[in-house]
């Protein structure tokens, strides 16, 4: 029987681990922390179609409520763009621990077995081939390892340089978030309960309040690192402006990272393969990435059960890569410059492309199937584009940081274009520097 190591208890990971238990494998998922702390201590959004994706009914109704729309300021007060996605669309929000319970028994159930309270140090590799995990519980040896231990993964970051898979997140990349749940400092019905708030106080980053029956959700999200002081003297500043966040912290305030940046350009090397955030794959521009990850196990699974000889080489892992890049991957890459851009536009920028039109709540309107930039584009009517164009046209400063970002995601196209087909070490090493070259340039 294949003995199939899970690094770090990623969603990716345990619902791979599922998938192939269920065919036969022998899987093991190494975590570190204890067992029924997994997750966080607030609620998260996904698309539910990922749990068909990986063979699962929704859980039970008392689990999870639909999603309501969100309304988008810009850092003056601009905007109020309030999204409006069909009922049919909409994702399910729940509590981060149930989610991880109801992969978590499903995945027991089908005989993955889970080791917690076990550190994964680093892989262990012979040759060109990843054969095992060092732990804080000793070694492990298995015929496949993924790697679900998140963006700071050290497996992904263990590997020798020879195996081509890049380590470095790259600057701009880790978004720093601090989110808590407050109580509710006013009971007075409220204009928008959603309310997403970009650049706030002219600070390169994102904020939510959030207006829940029983507390306030307050999340606050930069490119740089920040202390709780700092994020204190932040939710001091919403305060002003939305009495329904109380000073009394109710649960979360915890301080998280979430990867905003283009996918892994290599998923797979012999015996190895990345799955969620250790391979980047969250939309960067909202930073969800539970549904993909478990969209991604599938394919994983598929592959590995695909692979008769048992080899998970990384020539026959590569048909994952492919298959991840084509379904959601390359969207994600683009969507990827459009969140660069926002690190070159100043808080006026912002302000003006509210005010003009430029974006607009259609493309605000991110919904379940939101997987690429042509899909955001594609809600616009034609007056829509007429208002984004002569917007652009009248701002020539605008304008050319527009065309420097128009610039940049075609040429990163023609590189996804030329991925390639099959695997091949040269030539993938050579797309893989292709790859890293066009996502460094600069807008
Ligand atoms: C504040 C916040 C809000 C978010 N909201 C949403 C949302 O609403 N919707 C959405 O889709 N996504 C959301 N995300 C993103 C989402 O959390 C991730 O994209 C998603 O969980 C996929 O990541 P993962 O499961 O691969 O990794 P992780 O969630 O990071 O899980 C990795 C697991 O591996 C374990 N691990 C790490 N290192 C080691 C090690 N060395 N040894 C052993 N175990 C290890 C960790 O303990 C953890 O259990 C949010 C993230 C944050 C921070």
């Amino acid at each position: 029987m294949k003995n199939i190591i899970v690094a770090g208890g990623g969603h990716g990971g345990i619902a791979a681990g599922m998938l192939l238990a269920e065919k036969g494998f022998d899987v093991t998922v190494y975590e570190q922390k204890s067992e029924g702390t997994l997750g966080y201590d607030w609620t998260d959004i996904f698309a539910p179609s990922a749990l068909s994706a990986i063979g699962l009914p929704l859980p039970p109704v008392t689990q999870f409520e639909y999603k309501e729309n969100m309304t988008f300021y810009g850092p003056s007060g601009s905007g109020g763009l309030r999204q409006d996605i069909p009922p049919e669309k909409l994702e399910i929000k729940m509590e981060r621990r149930d989610i991880y319970k109801y992969l978590i028994t499903n995945a027991e159930e089908r005989g993955v077995k889970f080791v917690y309270d076990c550190p994964v140090l680093s892989p262990i590799t012979a040759g060109d081939r990843v054969i095992g995990i060092k732990t804080g519980q000793g070694d492990v040896y298995g015929d496949l390892v993924i790697d679900a231990c998140g963006l700071n993964s050290p497996l992904r970051q263990g590997l020798p340089e020879s195996f081509g898979v890049p380590a470095e997140v790259g600057k701009n990349n880790r978004f720093y978030v601090y989110r808590a749940f407050y109580n509710k400092g006013s009971d007075e019905p409220v204009k928008d309960k959603y309310k997403v708030i970009l650049f706030g106080e002219g600070i390169l980053g994102v904020a939510w309040v959030a207006t829940e029956e029983n507390y306030t959700d307050l999340l606050v999200g930069r490119f740089e690192p920040f202390d709780l002081a700092e994020a204190e003297r932040a939710a001091d500043y919403y305060r002003q402006e939305n009495p329904s966040l109380g000073t009394e912290l109710v649960r979360g305030g915890q301080f998280v990272e979430i990867p905003v940046r283009w996918p892994l350009a290599k998923l797979v090397a012999n015996g190895y393969a990345a799955i969620g955030d250790a391979a980047y794959m969250t939309v960067p521009i909202i930073g969800s990435g539970i549904a993909n990850s478990l969209k991604a196990a599938r394919m994983l699974a598929d592959t590995v059960l695909a692979d008769a000889d048992g080899a998970y080489s990384a020539a026959t892992l590569w048909g994952y890569q492919r298959n991840y890049y084509q379904k959601l991957g390359n969207g994600f890459a683009l969507l990827a410059c459009v969140k660069e851009a926002l690190t070159v536009f100043t808080p006026a920028d912002l302000d003006y492309l509210f005010d003009h039109g430029v974006i607009n709540a259609r493309d605000m309107s991110i919904d379940a199937d939101t997987t690429d930039i042509f899909s955001v584009m594609k809600k616009n009517t034609a007056r829509d584009m007429q208002a984004k164009l002569s917007g652009v046209i009248k701002d020539p400063v605008l304008l050319k940081k527009m065309l420097r970002v128009g610039g940049k995601i075609t040429a990163l196209s023609a590189v996804l274009g030329m991925q390639p087909t099959f695997y091949n070490k040269a030539t993938v090493d050579l797309w893989v520097r292709m790859y890293e070259r066009a996502i460094a340039a600069g807008i």
